[in-house]
């Protein structure tokens, strides 16, 4: 490591290179503790580059919400919170302590970034690998505001017990929401999958385990118009897009799988982001700015699983490194 001489010093207990406010400067600022936010700290860890991760709400990310994971290899199935917390502790193991914040800011200097959250807090850090995934889409409809947490969810691993033997509808017909549905049908009296076209988008294999599933039914062809109930959820009026007839069916709980939006707010005006707000970034993971990589679902990308999630999370730390050593540093 050299010294910028204007502004850093070597501190001479630990050899870190802290600005001399005694600001430190990390090598590696990771933004997110989901899949990939936490491969690229394993791998940075073990290059022995000087990390932080920082995580919003508990590492995991969307991983820690799904129920059953079946196509990470090594495990038959596994539930999302223990393979976060597995993956967790490998972080740990190599010596990186995630941190709280919600990095709302990233302001980039002379070969260093600083990053804000929320409540002001700062770190300085050379390279950056933002990792911070993905949010639920919200259908934005009556009722769903209101009714978030008395019936309306969009995690059915963390609420779903809560439903033992009544009726639920479950919005979408992409992978997560049948996977969840499947989850679901194993705990509650009836799941209704409420889908806007006439056939699902979930891979195969779980489209035939949900039609032969006799607690799953299917209203197809429909748009959820809005989440009834006062304190409580207790049905949905749905209106039929082909002949306009409109229904309510009953549900104490609504579960909303209608994809998600990336959390990329952090990044505007900073990185070159696509219509669809997810940073512009290749196999690679480089982004337009030097010293800045995208890893796992904030990135342009044709598949997002937690394994290709890991993948960049591992390209993103060798390139972070790479790029260090381009600086000299
Ligand atoms: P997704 O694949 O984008 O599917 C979203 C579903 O919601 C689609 O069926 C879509 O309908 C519907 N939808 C979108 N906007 C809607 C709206 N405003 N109103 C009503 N319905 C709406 O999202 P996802 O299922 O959350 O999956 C996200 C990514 O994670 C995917 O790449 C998926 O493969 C991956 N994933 C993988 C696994 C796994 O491998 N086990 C599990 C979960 C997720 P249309 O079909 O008509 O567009």
């Amino acid at each position: 490591m050299v010294l910028n001489s204007e502004k850093e010093v070597r501190c001479p207990l630990f050899g870190l290179i802290m600005e001399k406010d005694n600001q430190k400067i990390y090598d590696v600022a990771i933004v997110g503790g989901g899949p990939a936010g936490m491969s690229a700290a394993i791998y940075t860890g073990r290059a022995h580059l000087d990390t932080c991760l920082i995580e919003a709400l508990s590492t995991g990310g969307q991983m820690f919400n799904t129920s059953t994971i079946e196509n990470y290899p090594g495990f038959q199935t596994v539930n999302g919170p223990e393979l976060s917390s597995k993956m967790e502790a490998q972080v740990r193991h190599w010596g990186i302590e995630p941190v709280y914040g919600e990095i709302v800011n990233l302001g980039q200097g002379k070969e260093q970034f600083t990053l804000t959250d929320s409540v002001g807090n700062e770190w300085h850090a050379r390279t950056v690998i933002a990792a911070t995934g993905s949010k639920p889409r919200k259908l934005e409809i009556p009722g769903e505001t209101e009714l978030t947490g008395s019936g309306v969810s969009y995690c059915a691993t963390c609420d779903g017990a809560f439903f033992k033997g009544k009726e639920v509808v479950v919005v979408g017909g992409g992978d997560s929401a049948i996977e969840e549905s499947l989850y679901l049908a194993r705990i509650v009296k009836q799941v209704t999958v409420v889908h806007r076209r006439d056939s699902l988008r979930a891979t195969m294999d779980l489209q035939k385990r949900a039609f032969a599933e006799p607690n799953i039914k299917f209203i197809w062809d429909a748009s959820v118009e809005a989440i009834l109930g006062d304190m409580t959820v207790d049905g949905l009026r749905v209106r039929n897009i082909k002949d306009e007839s409109v229904s309510v069916v009953p549900a104490a709980g609504v579960f909303i799988y209608i994809g998600n939006i990336p959390n990329t707010e952090f990044l505007q005006g900073l990185a070159a982001l696509d219509e669809t707000g997810y940073v512009i970034a290749g196999e690679d993971t480089v982004t337009n700015v030097p010293g800045l990589f995208a890893a796992g679902d904030i990135r342009t990308k044709g598949l997002r699983q937690i394994v290709t999630a890991l993948g960049d999370g591992a390209v993103a730390a060798m390139a972070a490194e790479r790029y260090l050593a381009s600086l000299g540093l």
